[in-house]
């Protein structure tokens, strides 16, 4: 059986000329060589797998050549390049600094470093990863590297240029090794195909060349591992499918649904994505990063920005002409927001959801008179039912407006709804605002709100009926309130889910803050509480009273010895395991 040689040893390049992507690099190397110019240590800085350890062997046999090429690469025929190319040269020496760190690593290379070179002038030694390299060990190098015999040279690479101190900086000549682009890496892989005889899609080595960003050792190695997943043919779905990558053709899909306003067509597809195994926030990352190239493509002079194969290229020219730029700005500004408020949602799948369908109406006309960004207008896509309560189109008049901006500006956002998009025609006119910070309680509240009307409910609405409620319910409802609290504001949420509102008689209860920014802080948002708890609890006469806790409640409240003798009053084991650990409370 034939051995396997992996594509990233296979391929490695033997001359200057062969390495992909440092072409001004090599250059500058081989200049060195021809005028005999060589620096006794150079330090190879950049990226893993883009050709460092690969330049440094290239030069060590280069510089050894007993008959270089007037292009000045090495011959590869004499008896030192043999030896190079069959890795039984004493002339290169190999050190890996990641796992040889040692003091006594590094008196080993000193040893061999006095010995001279018994083919060729030079012995090279490459320390890679040499950032590893332990302080006493460096200190042990130093000497040797700054006055090294004539005929040695020190090639030191690392990933970390920051880590290398400025003692070691100095004494070496630094050459910096770009990241692979993706056509580099794109028309190295092609090439390593078409000797192998693999059949590839553009589209398939564009996502491998994605994958392993700008690295070409892991590059070559995922197209190894494409390569015996697909058994030599690399078709774009067959290659999304292997590295669990999600298909453009999903995100072209999409934008298509958005434009022809099919929101429930968005809900499928997103649907099918959840289905296969991805992670929602990825895909709205994904779907950012689709839309912006869609920007890109929309204009010629940004096209070069576009990193993709020429199909993909075109297709993105295509759809990009289908979308106004008004569009694609709205649908990413709101792809950002779902991206940032995705970590924190507590139900993930429908802030996706709301984003998609917010998405799919960007196009649709807003009616005259409302002011609303999409962002803050989600128009319905199921008739809500019982929960719409259509009122005339004024409800879009300014003063509304003002209205809801308060409800904003504190805390609840609001949902503008509107019927159905079959019986739109006939109720164009209708439109019901929900707030959402009513949904919760309504929701947990259906006894209560069924004959009511929980949407509409305000203070002032005369017909309400006031129900009557406990000590539980306005509890209940102070943490409803809390937890809608808007994230800027989450310090003082979490004071306020420590305070206990307390019913002191049948509609007013009363709630104690410790000090007198607080209390000032609560009377300032009364209003605001009072609205959304009599309307969770369909009742209008509630009161709440704001006063600062006597200084005996406050030490009820706060000192610790007055909450250990409480504890102790109620589990008497506390006691007696402070008297076993003779523990001072205090
Ligand atoms: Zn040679």
């Amino acid at each position: 059986m034939q051995e396997y040689i992996v594509s990233a040893r296979k391929y490695r390049p033997m001359t200057f000329d062969t390495v992909v992507g440092q072409s001004s690099l090599t250059t500058t190397l081989k200049n060195a060589i021809a005028s005999d110019k060589l620096a006794h240590a150079y330090l190879f800085c950049g990226p893993r797998g883009v050709g460092k350890t690969t330049c440094a062997r290239i030069f060590a046999k280069t510089i050894n050549c007993l008959n270089p090429r007037p292009d000045r690469e090495s011959c590869g025929e004499c008896e030192s390049c043999k030896a190079f190319d069959e890795g039984r040269s004493l002339n290169i020496h190999e050190l890996d600094a990641a796992s040889n760190n040692s003091v006594e690593d590094i008196r080993e290379l000193i040893k061999q470093v006095q010995i001279p070179p018994q083919i060729g002038k030079y012995k090279v030694f490459i320390i890679d990863e040499v950032h590893m390299l332990s302080s006493q060990a460096f200190n042990a190098f130093l000497k040797t590297l700054e006055e090294p015999p004539h005929y040695v040279i020190f090639i030191l690479a690392t990933t970390e240029k920051h880590k290398i101190l400025p003692t070691i900086l100095s004494r070496c000549q630094v050459y910096d090794f770009a990241r692979m682009t993706m056509d580099n890496t794109i028309n190295h892989l092609k090439n390593v195909a078409s000797k192998e005889g693999y059949t590839t899609e553009d589209e398939a080595l564009q996502l491998i060349a994605e994958k392993a960003d700008g690295g070409m050792r892991d590059a070559l190695s995922i197209f190894d591992q494409m390569v015996s997943f697909t058994e030599g043919e690399l078709t774009y779905e067959k290659v999304c499918a292997s590295l669990n990558v999600l298909s453009t053709e999903y995100y072209f899909r999409l934008v298509e649904h958005f434009l022809s306003k099919e929101v429930h067509a968005c809900m499928l597809l997103f649907n099918e994505v959840l289905c296969k195994g991805f992670d929602g926030g990825n895909f709205i990352a994904g779907l950012a990063n689709h839309l912006r190239q869609l920007l890109v493509a929309k204009d010629s002079t940004t096209l070069p920005l576009l990193e993709v194969s020429e199909k993909t290229k075109q297709r993105y020219q295509e759809q990009a002409t289908k979308c106004e730029s008004k569009f694609i700005y709205k649908a990413i500004k709101l792809c950002n927001d779902c991206d940032q408020a995705y970590r924190q949602s507590h139900n993930k799948r429908l802030q996706v959801e709301i984003c998609l369908i917010q998405c799919a109406q960007i196009n649709e006309e807003d009616a005259p008179g409302s002011g609303l960004c999409p962002s803050k207008i989600l128009k319905p896509i199921f008739r809500l039912g019982a929960l719409a309560q259509p009122t005339p189109k004024t409800v879009a008049t300014p003063k509304q407006e003002t209205n809801t901006n308060i409800t904003q500006n504190t805390i609840a956002k609001s949902v503008q709804t509107q019927s159905a998009r079959e019986t739109q025609n006939k109720q164009t006119d209708i439109r019901t605002r929900i707030k959402l910070g009513n949904l919760g309680p309504s929701i947990r509240n259906t006894g209560i709100a069924k004959d009511n009307k929980p949407e509409g409910t305000t203070k002032d609405s005369p017909k309400v009926e006031n129900k009557p409620f406990k000590q539980e319910d306005i509890t209940h409802q102070w943490h409803a309130y809390v937890e809608r609290m808007p994230i800027e504001r989450r310090a003082m949420a979490m004071r306020m889910k420590n305070m206990m509102p307390k019913l002191i008689n049948e509609t007013t209860f009363e709630i104690m803050a410790n000090n007198p920014q607080i209390c000032q802080y609560l009377q300032n948002l009364r209003e605001h509480i009072l609205q959304e708890i009599r309307s969770a609890l369909c009742n209008n006469n509630i009161q709440m009273i704001v006063r600062i806790a006597e200084v005996q409640e406050l030490e009820h409240i706060t000192s610790k010895p007055a909450l250990y003798k409480k504890m102790a009053e109620k589990n008497s084991n506390l006691q007696k395991l402070a008297e076993i650990l003779k523990l001072e409370i205090c």
